[in-house]
């Protein structure tokens, strides 16, 4: 089965549970299990609130998603034109955090890694974080 598809929304924090439904609908097809739903689902929310809460911080910026099925693979990539990561190794490691003000573990990454088949991230300073995985 192939498909795609394209979505782009402000960074208000309720579209985290917007993005956690339509990636839900959008996998539906490949008649997921209940595990391998939760797990995409979760994988989905991580990335869309680090757009929101580190690449975006307090403005509101667009957050852009695009998935596609191909032979019942799936891609997620999950894009903000934010602030950027600086060091992106340091950043995927378990427990880091830039942000233990805003009581964050520093989990987000590994969850999508573990959770997810894989995971890429580019990031530059100043022009943005896109994430990308597969299962
Ligand atoms: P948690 O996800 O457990 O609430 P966290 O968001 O700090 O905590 P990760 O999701 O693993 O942990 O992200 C690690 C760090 O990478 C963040 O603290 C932040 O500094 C940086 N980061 C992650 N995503 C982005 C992004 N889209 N833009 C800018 N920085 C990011
Ligand atoms: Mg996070």
């Amino acid at each position: 089965m192939n498909n795609r598809m394209h979505l782009e929304f402000p960074s208000y924090s309720q579209n985290e549970s917007f993005a956690r439904m339509v990636i839900s609908a959008f996998v539906t097809p490949m008649d997921p299990t209940l595990e391998e739903l939760s797990d995409i689902k979760t994988a989905v929310s991580e990335a869309v609130t680090n757009a929101i809460i580190h690449g975006y911080e307090n403005e509101i910026g667009i957050i852009y998603m695009d998935a596609e099925i191909n032979d019942n693979k799936l891609t997620v990539v999950i894009k903000d034109k934010g602030k950027g990561i600086e060091d992106v190794k340091m950043a995927r490691q378990p427990l880091y955090t830039s942000r233990p003000d805003l009581d964050r573990s520093g989990m987000g990454f590994t969850i999508m890694e573990s959770f997810m088949d894989n995971l890429d991230v580019i990031s530059k300073i100043g022009e943005g974080t896109t994430v990308i995985m597969t299962k």
